[in-house]
């Protein structure tokens, strides 16, 4: 008899955007006149950058003659890529990262979902609450937990991120193994600072853990003190695995790019004490289970580090930092504290009221779509997120529809 992976039936009942999903298809359904305005989950609305855009058709095109086809490719990705990464996402910032420390995938959520596989199932785990759901629910799978009770999973330490904390968690007072960090954050929108960052690095050092952090919406830092890079900080390539990804960098979500660096300096230990090098293990994972992402779609990426692409990848990230402000700005006037908005596409709302109930309201009211807090975890009860990702003319319409629903 075929038997299943139990650990599955610990999982809470559905992902938090299908939940959306399903409220919003009813109200579409049962008011087909009301246009509803999106602003729930974090996907982006502008076309890719254009020198992403001719450099795909090029590499499109390569495929389409003898002389230039390519078949499969190294499963980590072309060294045309890797080089300009280890370049310009790290040297050019003090970084001392090795094009071979960089595995090109087809998306982060596949690598921090993934990452977890090549560690012990017993390990401790630290994971912020409120959160991007893959981190914990691909340790559920796992069997690295017990069962939920109360919004929690037994056998977790939670990194709180509360108003009380400005939305960054403090270090644990146990040890741990395995610490998920993301700044800039999905939901909260929060940043790190360099002295925050350097207290994570000495923990992990003191517990011989390894930090996993993930710098998904690193392209919208503009305060020049802000890490881009847990490398940026002194010892981090001895415990530190950084996921980046090109969906939110430039408009990537449909294209699916990104990558994971696994420092070779990276250590973790077997039952009997002996060390073992975690990038040759990613490396072993990764070249079994994955086949390389596309040849056009990391030519398209590549053309990101070009002078024009910089340029390109600075006006897209600009203008949905443009849209943040404004939601800060309206909020402001409505009087709900928030963060977020100004080192990320995310603004995290303290509305003070039962997430869903404030999303319900929106929805009915405002015809505008957010993501409660709730979804993202315990802490994130009492707030929603608002994400910047649309038009200019969504943002201003769904601000003024917001404003007319709270009066
Ligand atoms: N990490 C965080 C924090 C995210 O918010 C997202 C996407 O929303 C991802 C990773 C996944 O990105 P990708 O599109 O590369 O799979």
């Amino acid at each position: 008899m075929i038997r299943i992976n139990e650990n599955y039936t610990k999982l809470k009942a559905s992902y938090l955007f299908s939940d959306i999903a399903k409220r919003v298809n009813a109200f579409v359904a049962a008011h087909p006149a009301k246009p509803v305005i999106r602003l729930g989950i974090g996907d982006v609305t502008e076309p890719l950058p254009s020198v992403c855009l001719e450099a795909f058709h090029a590499g499109v095109e390569e495929m389409g003659h003898r002389a230039t086809f390519k078949g499969y490719g190294p499963e980590q990705g072309y060294a045309f890529l890797r080089e300009a990464i280890a370049q310009h996402d790290y040297a050019a910032r003090g970084c001392k990262i090795d094009a071979d420390e960089i595995f090109v995938s087809d998306g982060s959520k596949c690598d921090c979902g993934n990452i977890q596989e090549i560690f012990g199932t017993d390990i401790r785990l630290a994971i912020p609450d409120p959160v991007y759901p893959v981190y914990v629910d691909t340790n559920v799978m796992a069997g690295r937990t017990g069962a939920n009770t109360n919004g929690r999973y037994e056998g977790v330490t939670y990194l709180e991120s509360t108003p009380a904390n400005g939305y960054v968690p403090a270090i644990p007072s146990v040890a741990t193994d395995l610490i998920y960090l993301c700044f800039p954050n999905n939901p909260t929108g929060a940043v790190a600072t360099r002295a925050q960052l350097a207290a994570w690095v000495a923990y992990a050092k003191a517990n011989r853990a390894i930090i996993l952090f993930d710098s998904a919406y690193e392209a919208y830092i503009r305060d020049p003190q802000i890490p881009h890079s847990i490398y940026e900080i002194s010892g981090a390539r001895d415990v530190a695995i950084e996921f980046r990804s090109y969906s939110k960098t430039a408009g990537f979500t449909g294209t699916r790019c990104a990558y994971t660096v696994v420092p070779k300096s990276l250590q973790a230990w077997d039952a009997a004490g002996n060390a073992h090098s975690v990038h040759a293990l990613w490396n072993r994972r990764h070249t079994t289970k994955f086949n390389g992402a596309s040849y056009p779609v990391q030519k398209a990426a590549a053309a990101i580090y070009t002078d024009a692409g910089k340029q390109q990848v600075r006006a897209m990230t600009d203008f949905y930092l443009g849209n943040a402000k404004l939601i800060r700005e309206a909020m402001g006037r409505l009087n709900l504290p928030c963060v977020g908005g100004d080192n990320a596409p995310y603004i995290w709302i303290n509305t003070g009221r039962d997430s869903w109930e404030f999303f319900d309201q929106m929805l009915n009211t405002a015809q505008v779509v957010c993501t409660p807090g709730a979804g993202f975890g315990r802490c994130g009860e009492g707030h929603v997120r608002i994400s910047a990702f649309n038009s200019r003319d969504n943002v201003v319409a769904a601000l003024e529809r917001i404003a007319r629903a709270l009066k």
